[in-house]
């Protein structure tokens, strides 16, 4: 068979562009190494919609920063994906950097970023009290926003799918070459795939993949972030996004809260060889701690709950590679993808779906189902409409993660869903379940228990996220030979 489209990469990038492609008619697959969607970068990262402010002027990251903000909102509405405006603030703790702020707010005009404001001083603490003592002034941004990362990308996957767009997962592309008749060939330990055109959503190994089929080279730095995340009894600690001025090494430390009522504290940036390394270090974490106090007072950092990295994808002119190198037709780039990347998919998922779209003249679906449900939370609900709930289902009953509060009910809809959880980790993502103040440590053997019954597989192929990661080896009083 040869496919219209085969994207490689089920991060947010992938499945934005599968989603705008499962408008149209044509048979596209998405094809990812991790045993899931959203195993990359795209689960490992500050979840802030971006307003914009900081990018070149005239830069894809501008244009997709901004039209990515414009077009979260819709897309969460539609998906159920949650997000909010929480509005972030660029803290300015030194008078002289205060003309700092002000290059920001021009830049953010030329950007076209709307709600931007400079406040004072005393604007400033009467907003966040827990803001330094220090403080000079900030700028405002009102569209900037908190989203869920991992709901964003697995929505929109979930979204693709749903309109007809295929995934395979456990499947690593090793090689990429174009044949006599033009069609690409990905090569894979599963055998090999043809397909019309490719698009390489790599995150940080999309340098390997560009530069097998173009001569113009690229070059990806994998630039590791360190987060430590609060609990949620401290969430209400600030109410907006609070960021240092940004260097040539990114947005700085920030602290915000997040979507689910946690802070979040980070990240550090630290360039590394090795593509798959995202262990904190002990180095990171005091870093990033001693850098968020410069502009916030008493920050709660005993309420950590966890730590975590993640890449970003750092190509060498910090800039968005979009579409295809002139050496290689139908091969289209999604590289170099850092952030604003998360904020941004919505933008490349319509901008290269739009590409190609005109190259393959592709008709529009008549029938695409517009709208996608997220699993159901029960908190949601008013408490008769829970009592209705679990009376019709008691599965909705027993609570599974009681940090989370999720239910059994739930845990059975991720595992059922297109695209459904197939590891911990999956569920995690799904729900939320293990990812409270005592992180899985109650909710583990649980959840281990019902994705074995709902599989049908033994508890020894249950993973935390897929391939080596297995939780249980065998019985400790088993007899053995
Ligand atoms: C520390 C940090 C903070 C960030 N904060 C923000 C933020 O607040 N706001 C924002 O907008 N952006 C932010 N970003 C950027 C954002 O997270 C990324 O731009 C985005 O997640 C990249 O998504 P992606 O799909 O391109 O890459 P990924 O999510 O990494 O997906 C790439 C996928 O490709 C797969 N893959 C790789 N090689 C192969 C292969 N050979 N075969 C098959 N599959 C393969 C991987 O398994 C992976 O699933 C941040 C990034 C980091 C690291």
């Amino acid at each position: 068979m040869i496919y219209d489209v085969i994207i490689i990469g089920a991060g947010v990038t992938g499945s934005a562009v599968a989603r705008e492609l499962s408008r149209y008619r044509a048979n596209v697959l998405v094809m990812d190494k991790g045993e899931d969607v959203c195993t990359g970068t795209s689960k490992a990262n500050s979840a802030i919609v971006h307003a914009g402010y900081d990018c070149v002027p005239g830069s894809l990251m501008a244009k997709m920063n901004v039209r990515g903000n414009e077009l979260m909102g819709d897309l969460a509405r539609d998906l159920e994906i949650p997000f909010k405006r929480n509005g972030s603030m660029v803290v300015c703790i030194h008078k002289e950097e205060l003309g700092g702020l002000e290059e920001l707010y021009e830049r953010g005009k030329k950007n076209g970023v709307p709600g931007l404001r400079l406040l004072n001083r005393e604007e400033c603490l009467s907003v966040e009290p827990n803001l330094s003592e220090n403080v000079e002034g900030a700028l405002y941004a009102e569209t900037a926003g908190i989203v869920c990362p991992f709901k964003l990308t697995i929505a929109m996957a979930e979204h693709a799918n749903q309109n007809g767009v295929d995934f395979v997962f456990n499947t690593e592309a090793e090689k990429l070459w174009r044949d006599e008749e033009g069609i690409w060939n990905i090569q894979t330990a599963n055998g090999r795939y043809r397909t019309r055109i490719v698009v390489n959503a790599a995150g940080v190994y999309a340098d390997v993949f560009h530069n097998m089929v173009s001569e113009s080279k690229i070059h990806i730095t994998p630039r590791r972030g360190d987060y430590c995340l609060l609990d949620r009894n401290v969430g209400d600690f600030v109410k907006h996004t609070i960021f240092p001025q940004p260097t040539k090494l990114g947005k700085g430390i920030l602290v915000a809260p997040t979507i689910h009522g946690n802070v979040i504290v980070g990240p550090t940036a630290i360039d590394i060889e090795d593509k798959e390394a995202v262990a904190t270090t002990q180095e990171g974490i005091d870093e990033l701690i001693s850098k968020a106090e410069m502009h916030v007072r008493h920050l709660p950092i005993r309420q950590v709950i966890t730590s975590f990295a993640g890449l970003r994808a750092h190509e060498d002119h910090h800039e968005f590679i979009l579409g295809e190198p002139e050496d290689a037709p139908g091969f289209m780039d999604c590289a170099g993808i850092e952030s604003p990347g998360l904020t941004s998919s919505p933008a490349i998922g319509e901008y290269i779906g739009g590409l190609i779209r005109d190259r393959l003249t592709l008709e529009k679906k008549e029938h695409w189902i517009a709208t996608r449900r997220d699993v159901l939370d029960p908190q949601t609900l008013s408490v008769e409409e829970r009592n209705e709930l679990i009376r019709k289902n008691p599965a909705y009953g027993q609570i599974i993660c009681r940090c989370e509060t999720v239910t059994e009910g739930e845990i059975l809809d991720a595992i059922h869903r297109p695209l459904g959880a197939r590891s911990l980790d999956g569920v995690k993502r799904r729900t939320r379940a293990g990812m409270g103040r005592c992180q899985a440590g109650f909710c583990s053997p649980r959840v281990m228990e019902i994705l074995v019954r709902e599989l049908g597989l033994p508890m020894e192929k249950i993973t935390k996220s897929g391939g080596n990661s297995r939780i249980v080896l065998g019985r400790s009083k088993e007899v053995k030979e």
